[in-house]
């Protein structure tokens, strides 16, 4: 739940914030000075602050620029008089956004949240798995591993399996596996990436007896298959 700290001198203007805000589903935490503010602000940080500017002891201007110092907390300032919302809006000590007195709840409201919701790190996707892939491949060492065992591979087979795994389910032409060893496609070439497969499986077959990750696709090609794997 958002912590709200509200750092304003009128009671009755406070109040009306405590229970919106409330309403909203934030906790609050009231206070009538500036440098209490501040200090609490250090000890229990609130995740953004209302700031009236005219306080009874530093005004929000400065309670902001000391607050700048050591937090970045969004700031959103109450103001009451035009020549406070120009250097507000001016930006010149770092406020997130502004109301102006006489404000509605509802827009108070309206704002935090926004505020809130530009702050909040942006949501990691969750991994696509949890168990990692038998097949394991990594590219600056040019080594794959079969459940955690790392393979003793021909430059060959370790061009052909990873151009089958960089892209699963994919079902290679023998032409293309031959385009990514380099080699061209003359007389035989079925039988070179044949005998490459044939010998892959069997060193595959070595690590697990069950695995089936290189499946064939009888006149078409090979793919890799991690369910099988
Ligand atoms: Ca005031």
């Amino acid at each position: 739940m958002p912590h709200i700290l509200i750092v304003e001198d009128e009671a009755a203007i406070a109040d009306t914030l405590i229970y919106a805000l409330q309403a909203d589903g934030h906790t609050t935490e009231w206070m009538t000075l500036g440098g209490s503010a501040v200090e609490r602000q250090r000890e229990q940080p609130a995740d953004l602050i209302i700031l009236d500017i005219g306080l009874p002891d530093i005004t929000g201007f400065e309670t902001c620029r000391q607050l700048r110092r050591f937090t970045e907390v969004p700031v959103m300032f109450l103001t009451a008089r035009n020549d406070e919302i120009d250097r507000v809006v001016g930006l010149e000590i770092g406020a997130d956004d502004y109301v102006v007195k006489p404000f509605s709840p509802r827009e108070v409201t309206a704002r935090v949240r926004a505020i809130l919701k530009r702050m909040a790190p942006r949501a990691e996707p969750a991994p696509a798995a949890t168990t990692p892939a038998p097949l394991q491949l990594d590219t600056l060492r040019m080594l794959i591993s079969y459940h955690g065992q790392p393979l003793t591979l021909t430059r060959h087979e370790f061009r052909l399996l990873q151009c089958l795994l960089e892209q699963p389910q994919r079902v290679f032409s023998r032409e293309q596996l031959l385009d990514a060893l380099g080699v061209s496609a003359d007389a035989g070439y079925e039988r070179t990436v044949d005998s490459h497969i044939k010998s892959l499986r069997a060193k595959l077959r070595q690590v697990s007896e069950t695995g089936e990750a290189i499946q064939t696709h009888r006149g078409l090609g090979y793919s890799y298959n991690p369910e099988q794997a």
